[in-house]
């Protein structure tokens, strides 16, 4: 059923608008999704009032975006995000315009807005206002952009990914216009900023029909507008089920015989940590062959990238990344292992740079890390229980100090 509850907090802001003679509505992604009885994400409301008078009838505002018409209203502890209805200035390089105008007017409002989908709003009533014919799009499952798609698209090309982003997490078709559109104008992504491209193509990775969109990404040649992805061998790459983007990245990087830097990405650091991280893993996932060998993979990936690889073995093997065998790799193994390390973390070992250094009366230099090193892997592996003095005692029998 359709979710009404995620809206009725908000109610009484629109009431403190409406109650003030101004119009006010939900709109967008919230709307789309309450009509599909889809889970709501964020919730968008739009009124014809400008941002001075929105910030005049609230005791508390945040003017976030204030020159582009959205203010935070804080009320009873919680935000909500209300955008003056505006039309936007000419586009300059298919970018979205620095410009907006504000207008009393709720038409002109959604008629600048990507899809017919994304462009019906709401009153506070539940009363639908549909100047688009969005409901007849969503009940016949049609990705269809507001005007001419040419048009729309030439204004900001981001549109273009944004309606494939919209294909692969409702799985409804691009109409046949709109797709010429995208084929036509494809090419115009290579404007965009990278930070608004890679926020559509993570959405894009994660929806349930991210294997059919896929394909339409290669048909319209997407990749060889993208940075980074233009210089990686896209061709090789099939994505059937759902996927975060450090996942992504990792097998794209598994599968390009160059190393290309990530940093034109601009994504977190962390984030490319954690892709980095998982490449390793699945590099050097397929030479296990024992469960001594499985074990220091264990503690040296740690039991989340594991689980990671683990989920991705069907996708591995699509994309013909070779694999460990499932009688050593597998879910029960792992945790397993995972249970019975003495430590997760070199931090957790009993000794440490110092205390060899005291034990063995010598100066600092590389043979440290080669015996933490040993010590560590004889800890994981329980030749050794995790205290100093046996470890002391195992160092001292088995490590040869220089
Ligand atoms: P989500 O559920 O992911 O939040 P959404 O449809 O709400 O999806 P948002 O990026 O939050 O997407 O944008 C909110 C609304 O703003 C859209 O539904 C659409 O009406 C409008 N919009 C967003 N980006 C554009 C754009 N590039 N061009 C035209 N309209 C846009
Ligand atoms: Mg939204």
């Amino acid at each position: 059923m359709n979710d009404k509850a995620p809206f009725l907090t908000a109610i009484p802001v629109m009431q403190q608008l409406t109650s003030h003679g101004y119009e006010a509505y939900f709109v967008g992604g919230a709307v789309r999704d309450y009509l599909m009885a889809r889970p709501i994400n964020d919730i968008d409301m739009t009124t014809s009032a400008t941002p001075d008078e929105i910030e005049a009838l609230f005791d508390h505002t945040i003017p976030i975006g204030k020159e582009h018409g959205t203010i935070n209203v804080v009320w009873q502890g919680d935000n909500y995000e209300i955008t003056t209805f505006r039309t936007e200035g000419a586009y300059i390089d298919h970018r979205r315009p620095s410009e907006v105008y504000f207008v009393r007017d709720l038409y002109q409002d959604v008629e600048r807005r990507d899809f017919t989908i994304n462009a019906i709003a709401m009153d506070a009533q539940f009363n639908i206002l549909d100047h688009f014919n969005g409901q007849q799009d969503i009940a016949t499952k049609i990705i269809r952009t507001v005007g001419d798609p040419r048009e729309r698209f030439d204004e900001d090309a981001l549109r273009i990914l944004r309606g494939l982003r919209f294909k692969s997490q409702l799985g409804f078709t691009i109409d046949a216009t709109t797709y010429d559109a995208m084929v036509e104008k494809t090419a115009d992504i290579s404007h965009l900023a990278i930070e608004r491209i890679m926020v559509e193509l993570e959405k894009l990775l994660a929806g349930n029909y991210v294997s059919e969109t896929f394909s339409t990404l290669q048909d319209l040649h997407i990749w060889d507008y993208l940075p980074y992805f233009k210089e990686m061998p896209m061709e090789r790459i099939h994505i059937t089920e759902p996927v975060t983007l450090p996942q992504f990245l990792a097998i794209v990087m598994r599968q390009s015989e160059h190393h290309i830097n990530t940093k034109q990405l601009k994504r977190s650091n962390d984030e490319i940590r954690h892709a980095q991280r998982l490449l390793q893993a699945l590099e050097q996932a397929p030479t296990l062959t024992s469960k001594t060998e499985l074990r220091q993979f264990v503690y040296d990936f740690g039991d989340s990238i594991c689980r990671e690889l683990l989920d991705m073995q069907a996708l591995l093997e699509t994309n013909a990344i070779s694999q460990p065998s499932k009688l050593i790799f597998n879910a029960e193994t792992v945790s397993e292992i995972w249970q019975t390390l003495a430590i997760t973390h070199l931090q957790q070992l009993a000794i440490n740079g110092k205390v060899l250094m005291q034990t063995f009366d010598k100066k600092a230099g590389p043979w440290i890390k080669d015996a933490l090193r040993r010590a560590e892997c004889a800890v994981v592996q329980q030749q050794v229980t995790n205290t100093e003095q046996e470890i002391i005692e195992w160092v001292k029998g088995n490590v040869e100090i220089p």
